[in-house]
């Protein structure tokens, strides 16, 4: 019988580049032709309604049924004439993915046919049977209706022949079970103190967007190799393979030229994200073979997020006609690079300012400083939280792992902006300053554009890390929904915001004018968050060591590291910024916990049946060849020579039972951890025995089978090898 291996192979080598279709126009001319945007809207509903609509978007208003009746009205003839028959509350539940639960526009006429009907019920609210999404206890099975409604913030959109909408996704007692809901909650908290702030400095400041531009990784492989991996299969990642003799030593697969099929399939989903109004901009090879970035212009963080998501669904959907699918795990691969979703992060006004990016004047240029050592500060202090609104079972092999940055969070802001910060620093006083210091500051951080634009230094190794015009937080994982991490840091720095905005008030009342005032709070942030700066190598030891001694944290193991969420600290962040109650936030976490638990239960399983039904029978296979040979060495030889004359042979038939007898011993004691695990009450203490006694045993496994597959004959190995997945296109 063919191994399963060999059969995939061949269908990879008679595979040819997929034709596409896509029409030879501009690119603007298609671009969000399925999105039911600003201009849809005018041109489908009444200037009435449009401008209610508008309204009510831009303020953050509840739009009330009878508004939503008129949008619905013209969305459905909008809809209907691009051929879309269903509608879906589309959402994002408290897993790894969105949801969706279509509804024909259809209902029953007068007569025997049926009408289509889209009205604002349908529109502003929904009642999916929703009890099987986690809810981390919020819903019992017997309340367990949860209601999506409408967030007309982001444009409904039609995929294939369905309108979406995007919706939050709360219970019938109206706390929150998705990821929208709190993202939604953090704009708008960041939103009112980041105006507070600007308001110093130009009245017209009304609105203040964050703004996400998120790069997404991901691997590409080959349909056929995949479904012989049953481990990438259910998991997501390999759980067992040897390194191949090359990977990405030569570093000659970043920025390549990208092959004709992988080419075909970034046109096609391309095509797909445009026509959706995703603005999609940067493509090219990654570090690791077969490993690939895509990043979008950067957008409103609610819109960014939404569109990060729709991103990744589409990947997945086109990669099959390629005849690939689409990894997003964070390491899918051991021993070579994984991936990350930078997220680019930065808050725009309504007059178009870029609060990051330096000004030409120097009013503008200390409220960049102000937005600038906030931000920082924020890190410094919900550090802890930040981290944990990253931690999951995927990207804890990512952290620390040599190419992503520790789990220690510091932010990086280049020598030019350190050497400004210190200067400041230093100049800065809480008695008067004499006119002549104060001309003399001004000038200094008038200057501060020319320094960033020489400052190019890049440290690609920092978590947290300032580019020029916006920070990049570099330690999120491919998978992860961005809300989770713009959530946390919108509403940390949102914190951090209103008490400047209060220090700097209580400032003024003392009778210190507003500039001097500002400057003397910045400089207060400035000592206050130095030890989150770090300008070195992240990846090195010293850094570790150092770390501790700045009193900053690195947890590694991922339920310690959620712990963060529940935090003497987070509480009082969530409470004052109005994002979670305690039962929220409670079973948010709880929801992590299980996750994780589940998703190193799901690996350990699959790595002790593959070991047990896939690579053991094969070893003892391949033994039993060696020792036929050696038996018949021997009776031609005779007992005096066959054993130099087998030599090698017979150790490693040793060697391969000592690898499947402590394979073996492996398995079943893992298989008895869990069994001890699955007994705890605790989801958190259960998270812990999972983390500590069970997670262990996969790289231990892995070990040794690692080692049989260097030494078993390649034709009878029944899984594709790291360079059969890594190098077939
Ligand atoms: P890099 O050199 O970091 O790999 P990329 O071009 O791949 O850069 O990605 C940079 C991302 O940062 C893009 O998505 C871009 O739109 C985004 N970006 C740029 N300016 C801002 C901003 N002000 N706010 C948020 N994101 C931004
Ligand atoms: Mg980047």
């Amino acid at each position: 019988m063919a191994v399963i291996r060999f059969k995939a192979l061949d269908e990879v080598f008679s595979r040819t580049p997929r034709e596409i279709h896509i029409p030879n126009k501009k690119t603007s001319e298609y671009f969000a032709v399925n999105v039911f945007n600003r201009e849809k809207m005018q041109e489908y509903l009444s200037k009435d309604t449009f401008d209610s609509v508008m309204e009510s978007i831009e303020k953050g208003t509840k739009i009330d049924r009878k508004l939503a009746d008129k949008v619905a009205v013209g969305m459905k003839s909008w809809a209907i004439e691009r051929g879309a028959t269903h509608y879906t509350h589309w959402f994002h539940p408290l897993t790894d993915g969105t949801a969706e639960k279509h509804d024909a526009f259809i209902e029953k006429s007068n007569f025997e046919g049926v009408v289509e009907n889209f009205s604002g019920e349908y529109l502003a609210q929904r009642e999916p049977d929703a009890s099987s999404f986690p809810s981390g206890g919020l819903r019992n099975t017997f309340e367990a209706r949860g209601y999506t409604a409408w967030d007309p913030s982001s444009p409904a959109f039609i995929v294939g022949k369905t309108l979406s909408i995007p919706t939050i996704f709360v219970s019938y007692t109206g706390e929150a079970l998705d990821h929208k809901t709190p993202l939604l909650k953090a704009l708008q908290a960041i939103d009112k103190a980041a105006v507070e702030l600007c308001q110093h400095f130009d009245k017209n400041v009304t609105k203040v967007l964050a703004t996400l531009g998120c790069e997404q990784e991901y691997f590409l492989i080959d349909e056929a190799l995949y479904y012989a991996r049953p481990d990438l299969m259910l998991t997501e990642r390999t759980l067992m393979g040897h390194a191949s003799a090359k990977d990405q030593q030569l570093e000659d697969h970043y920025f390549g030229s990208i092959p004709e099929r992988i080419t075909n399939f970034m046109h096609e989903f391309e095509y797909e994200c445009y026509k959706l109004g995703i603005p999609l901009k940067t493509r090219h090879n990654e570090v690791a073979p077969n490993q690939y970035e895509v990043a979008p212009l950067f957008e409103e963080c609610n819109l960014a997020v939404d569109h990060n998501l729709l991103l990744m669904d589409i990947m997945k959907k086109i990669a099959k006609r390629h005849a690939f699918m689409v990894l997003f795990h964070e390491k899918p691969f051991k021993g070579i690079n994984g991936s990350g979703k930078h997220n680019n992060w930065s808050l725009m006004t309504n007059t178009g300012v870029n609060l990051l990016s330096p000004g030409n004047k120097p009013k503008t240029n200390l409220q960049f400083l102000a937005f600038l050592v906030n931000t920082i500060k924020a890190v410094y202090k919900h550090q802890d939280l930040l981290r944990a609104s990253i931690s999951t079972a995927g990207n804890t092999h990512r952290l620390g792992a040599n190419e992503a940055p520790p789990a220690i969070m510091s932010v990086f802001i280049g020598n030019r902006v350190t050497e400004m910060l210190d200067e400041l620093e230093k100049r800065v006083t809480s008695r008067k300053m004499t006119p002549d210091e104060k001309t003399e500051l001004k000038l200094d951080i008038g200057k501060i554009p020319e320094i960033l634009l020489d400052n190019t230094d890049r440290n690609r190794t920092s978590p947290f890390a300032f580019t020029g015009n916006r920070f990049e937080f570099r330690a999120v994982g491919s998978a992860t929904n961005c809300a989770s991490p713009m959530m946390a840091l919108n509403t940390a720095v949102a914190e951090q915001l209103t008490a400047f905005n209060r220090e700097v008030n209580a400032l003024i009342n003392k009778g210190i004018k507003k500039d001097e005032a500002i400057l003397q709070v910045i400089r207060k942030y400035i000592t206050d968050s130095k030890p989150v700066r770090f300008e070195g190598n992240n990846y090195s030891e010293e850094w570790v060591i150092e770390a501790v001694k700045r009193g900053l944290t690195n947890i590694t193991s991922v339920p310690d590291a959620l712990d963060a969420y529940l935090s003497k600290s987070s509480r009082a962040l969530f409470k004052s910024q109005k994002i979670f109650s305690e039962k929220e936030l409670e079973a948010r976490t709880e929801v992590r916990l299980e996750n994780y638990i589940k998703k190193v239960q799901i690996e350990a399983r699959v790595i002790g049946d593959l070991a047990l039904n896939h690579v053991i029978p094969t070893a003892v296979k391949y033994q039993t060849m060696l020792i036929e040979n050696v038996k018949g060495l021997k009776d031609l030889f005779g007992q005096n020579e066959y054993k130099t004359l087998a030599g090698g042979r017979l150790d490693l038939i040793k060697d391969i039972s000592d690898h499947v007898t402590i394979i073996k011993a492996k398995v079943h004691d893992m298989i008895e951890a869990r069994k001890v695990a699955n007994k705890i009450e605790s989801t958190r203490e259960m998270a812990d025995q999972y983390a500590k006694m069970i997670f262990p045993y996969l790289d231990e496994i892995r070990y040794h089978i690692d080692k049989l597959e260097l030494v078993i004959d390649d034709e009878i190995w029944p899984l594709p090898k790291y360079r059969e997945l890594l190098f077939t296109k």
